[in-house]
C-alpha cells in the first residue's frame, strides 16, 4: 500500500491511495490541472484512479471533483447525506458516477470504513483503509477526536491525520472572533495538542508513518506542529511501543513524497 498527500490545508486537499497499481483519491479540493500537475510530481498516472471518496463537502474538499470524474470518467462516492448537500456544484454526470455508500466500500480493490467526525458540515468521515496488508486512517476537519475515531483509528500502521493549529498562534492570531471559535469548537478543527493526545493512544507497535494534515498557514507552523506532536510523543508509552516511527508535514501546495509501507 502507498499514499501521498497531493494538497493539504484550506486552499484545498486531495490524498491518493493505492495498491498494485490500483488507486483511489480521497477528496479533490484543487483544479483538475493542479492535480494533475502534482499526481505528475510524483509520477503517478491519473490513469490509474478508479474513484474519487468524499469525506465532506466543504470547498477544499470538493472543488475539482465534478471536473475530474468527468475527465477521467471515473465514480464519485459519498454519503447520501453528501450527495444531497453537494451535488449541485459538482455539475453534471452520468448516473453510474454517482454512487451512494453507507458505512464502508471497497474501492481500487481496498476496503474503506468511513468513521463520523465532528465538523460543521452537513456530514464529515475519516477514514480507516485497509489493503491487503497493511491499513491507512484518514482524518482531518474534526473539532474533537470522536469516539468512533478513537475506537477505530487505533493500531494503523499510517495515519494522515489533522494538526491544523497552534491554540496560542489562534488565540492572538489575526483572525476574526467568530473564525476562532469556530475553529477551536466541537466542529472546528483539531489543534496539535489534541492530535498529539489521539497519536499517544493510537500508534502501536505497528505503526511505520504520520503525516500531519490540513495545517493552518495562520495558526500554525510544519516546525510548531511537529515539534508538538512528537515531543507529546516523547513523553507517552507510544515512544516505547514504535520507535521506527517517522512524522512528516504535509506541504500545502505540492504532494508529499509518495509513502510506501513496507511489509
Ligand atoms: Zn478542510
Ligand atoms: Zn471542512
Amino acid at each position: 500500500m502507498y499514499f501521498a498527500t497531493l494538497a493539504s490545508g484550506s486552499s484545498g486537499n486531495s490524498i491518493i491511495v493505492g495498491e498494485e497499481n490500483r488507486n483511489f483519491l480521497v477528496d479533490c479540493g484543487i483544479t483538475v490541472k493542479r492535480l494533475l500537475d502534482n499526481l505528475g510530481m510524483i509520477n503517478l498516472s491519473a490513469l490509474q484512479i478508479e474513484g474519487i471518496i468524499v469525506t465532506h463537502e466543504h470547498s477544499d474538499h470538493i472543488k475539482g471533483v465534478g471536473a475530474l470524474a468527468r475527465r477521467l470518467k471515473i465514480p464519485i462516492y459519498a454519503t447520501y447525506g453528501l450527495w444531497d448537500e453537494m451535488e449541485k456544484s459538482l455539475g453534471a454526470l452520468k448516473p453510474e458516477q454517482r454512487v451512494i455508500i453507507e458505512e464502508d466500500v471497497t474501492l481500487a480493490g481496498m476496503h474503506i470504513q468511513l468513521v463520523p467526525t465532528s465538523h460543521d458540515s452537513r456530514e464529515s468521515y475519516g477514514l480507516k483503509i485497509a489493503g491487503r496488508k497493511h491499513t491507512l486512517a484518514i482524518a482531518t476537519d474534526s473539532g474533537i477526536v470522536t469516539p468512533e475515531m478513537s475506537t477505530s483509528l487505533r493500531g494503523c500502521d499510517a495515519y494522515v491525520v489533522e494538526a491544523n493549529h497552534d491554540p496560542e498562534m489562534l488565540k492572538r492570531g489575526k483572525y476574526p472572533l467568530y473564525l476562532k471559535k469556530r475553529i477551536n469548537s466541537q466542529y472546528g478543527h483539531l489543534s496539535n495538542f489534541q492530535l498529539g493526545e489521539a497519536l499517544a493512544e493510537w500508534l502501536l507497535d505497528n505503526a511505520q508513518k504520520v503525516v500531519l494534515a490540513h495545517l493552518s498557514a495562520e495558526n500554525n507552523t510544519p516546525q510548531l506542529a511537529l515539534h508538538t506532536v512528537i515531543n507529546m510523543l516523547r513523553k507517552s508509552e507510544a515512544r516505547h511501543r514504535c520507535p521506527q516511527l517517522k512524522i512528516r508535514v504535509a506541504p500545502r501546495h505540492v504532494p508529499h513524497e509518495l509513502i510506501i509501507l513496507e511489509a
